[in-house]
């Protein structure tokens, strides 16, 4: 596939598609992802039973307040679930989602497939590899090369998974630990190289500090990635409510910061060490840190979407339909204006989606 072939095409699990055919779009959830390798057991006799049942409406209380202690809260591999929860969104107005669920948390780009076309709407794949804690030795990241690495990105993106021919249309979320681990900073320099060779756009799930981001843009820039095609996840949790400065500051850069969860209200998600420090503004205070990005100027670098990656953050919490059936009467109610609404939800997308 030459890069021109690409160029100004967006490419979701059933092939090239014109950038005016994303429509309101989801930037960043999952609809299958096993994130089991982060359960955290917990101590206590009481809970160590509760963390291992499946969620039913006498434990939810639990999983939502224990999402890493919840085995059954981090897997998602029910088809006709994730396409139950994604017609809510398309019944909303929704035509796109992207799932970036990494090659080694559970990405299944034949099932990706099959919700894409009971659906109808548009699926983006990703590629990518999640944070270090989720390497296995099979993958062998302590000899890979970035330049092997990047390879298997280009590959994926080119001519498909494996022998699918399933192919990926952006490279991400890229995990990113506190402190940055050897692998994965191979894995980001490598989504640098691959992301100019194909031109296509880079998600990174960075460290739940703000020291993180700026690190991995130095690192991008060394091997002379693109930053107007990157976008930085999470950026709710990443940095102080009140950093305003530090956000424009990384908006200046060109990168796209990611509002993803929407949704997500929970007291203490931040069961390990690794995990950020900072209040999780709710869904109000998303929405005034998005208006404030928008008085500095930043409107189009802004990006929202939900991260469903846990059951508790399905349908009964918000789910993939939130920010459309939620969210916008807020955002209309605090002032944003039908067009700075239109471009967080379908220019922005369409922009970073869409080949260089
Ligand atoms: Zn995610």
């Amino acid at each position: 596939m030459a890069k021109q072939d690409v160029r100004g095409k967006a490419q979701t699990v059933l092939g090239l598609i014109a950038g005016s055919e994303l429509g309101i779009t989801l930037p960043h959830e999952h609809f299958f992802i096993d994130s089991r390798c982060y359960m955290v057991e917990p101590t206590n006799p009481e809970e160590r039973k509760l963390a291992h049942q499946k969620i039913t409406l006498e434990n939810l209380w639990y999983a939502r307040s224990h999402n890493l202690t919840s085995e059954d809260n981090l897997l998602l591999d029910d088809e006709d679930l994730a396409v139950r929860e994604a017609m809510y969104f398309k019944e909303a107005g929704g035509r796109t989602i992207v799932d970036l669920t990494c090659i080694n948390n559970g990405r299944n780009p034949a099932r990706l497939v099959k919700v894409a076309k009971a659906t109808g709407l548009n699926i983006i794949m990703g590629t990518c590899y999640y944070t270090a804690r989720s390497y296995t030795p099979e993958m062998q990241m302590d000899s890979r090369t970035e330049e092997d690495i990047a390879e298997e990105f280009i590959r994926d993106i080119t001519v498909g998974v494996g022998d699918t021919g399933i192919k990926a249309g952006i490279i991400g979320e890229i995990g990113i630990s506190i402190p940055m681990r050897e692998g994965e900073r191979k894995v980001l320099r490598a989504a640098g190289i691959a992301q100019q060779e194909t031109g296509a756009a880079i998600n990174i799930h960075p460290g739940g500090c703000q020291d993180s981001p700026f690190e991995c843009v130095k690192i991008l820039e060394e091997v002379g990635a693109d930053l107007s095609r990157v976008a930085f996840s999470h950026m709710g949790r990443t940095f102080p409510i009140s950093a305003r400065g530090a956000r424009d500051r990384l908006a200046g850069k060109g990168c796209y910061l990611e509002f993803d969860a929407f949704g997500f209200d929970v007291t203490y998600p931040t069961q390990t060490a690794e995990m950020c420090p900072y209040d999780r503004p709710n869904d109000a205070i998303r929405i005034t840190i998005i208006m404030e990005l928008i008085e500095d100027g930043f409107l189009d670098r802004i990006l929202v979407s939900q991260d469903v990656a846990w059951k508790v953050i399905l349908r009964a919490y918000g789910g993939y339909s939130h920010i459309l059936k939620n969210i916008i009467p807020q955002m209309q109610a605090k002032g944003m204006t039908e067009e700075q609404m239109n471009t967080v939800l379908v220019e922005n997308p369409r922009r970073i989606l869409t080949f260089v």
